[in-house]
């Protein structure tokens, strides 16, 4: 990136979300969680990190937040389940780093993503870090699966440029098992999106023997082709990148003996996606 420089402070700077983070908040008070929670003031963050070209439009710089209040059973980030493994960091100072990058940004068609973890654990830091980064004129995208996305106003929803949604699963019973929750709210807010016409980019996780069910992505595909607001699609293959973290947290790790999905299987789910007429990749 043009525009690289060192972030404020050096270690919240990763050279990706892979790397395992812990505990690194855990000094702070709860009464100080609670309000920087309220106010939006200070979030957690696992890190900053910037050059990815897979969080949205262009070159972007990615705040990852922690905090999720679902546990899917293929995670890959773990460490960022729990709010207190991020580094404490003023909106302020998040601002200013972000500034550093303001005009690389531009120029790469580019922009700023906040996912996580779940972003919208800290909302009211998601709502103040986007509006900063719209001041400065640049692209917002907000990486979430939705489940709190009631927690926006529609002043908020309308204020972010890009929202790439999670969808999990169609089925109840199967999203409960993969998530730990139910996939009513996700839904919910997809629609409300839809409503509001706000661009979005799905993004369905294809974990061979768990979400590749013809018949359950076909249900995905219907109701994502049906909201007449999604931009594309991003199939994503199911990978072992994060496995090594589960182990590190000494979590129940169930999918260790699955093995990516074939070729055919990713074509067969993006034909499923194509069919409703979405662009899917
Ligand atoms: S929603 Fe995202 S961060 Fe949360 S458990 Fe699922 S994959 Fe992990």
């Amino acid at each position: 990136m043009a525009e690289k420089t060192e972030l404020q402070p050096a270690s919240l700077e990763a050279k990706s979300p892979f790397d395992l983070r812990v505990d690194l908040g855990k000094d702070v008070p709860e009464t100080d969680v609670r309000s920087a929670l309220a106010s939006g003031d200070m979030g957690f963050l696992h890190s900053f990190t910037t050059g990815s070209t897979l969080d949205g439009p262009g070159v972007r710089v990615v705040a990852w937040t922690t905090g999720c209040m679902w546990r899917c059973l293929y995670c890959h980030n773990p460490d960022t389940w729990t709010m207190r493994n991020g580094i404490p960091v003023a909106v302020v100072k998040a601002t200013e780093t972000l500034r550093k990058y303001r005009y690389g940004l531009r120029i790469m068609s580019g922009g700023f993503t906040i996912s996580g973890g779940e972003p919208l654990m800290q909302d009211r830091f998601v709502v103040k870090m986007f509006r900063a980064a719209k001041e400065m004129g640049i692209h917002t995208a907000l990486d979430t699966n939705g489940y709190l996305g009631e927690r926006l106003t529609d002043d908020e929803i309308d204020g972010i440029d890009l929202v790439l949604l999670d969808i999990k699963a169609w089925d109840d019973e199967k999203h409960r098992h993969l998530t730990g929750r139910e996939p009513g709210p996700t839904r919910e807010f997809a629609k409300r999106l839809a409503a509001r016409r706000r661009p979005v980019w799905l993004r369905f996780v294809l974990v061979p023997g768990l979400t590749d069910d013809p018949a359950e992505v076909g249900q995905i595909a219907r109701f994502a082709g049906g909201l007449g607001n999604v931009e594309r699609v991003d199939v994503l293959p199911f990978h072992q990148m994060g496995r090594y973290k589960w182990e590190k947290l000494g979590i129940e790790y169930k999918l260790d003996k699955v093995e990516p999905p074939t070729a055919e299987a990713v074509e067969r789910a993006l034909a499923t996606f194509r069919a409703e007429g979405l662009k899917a990749y």
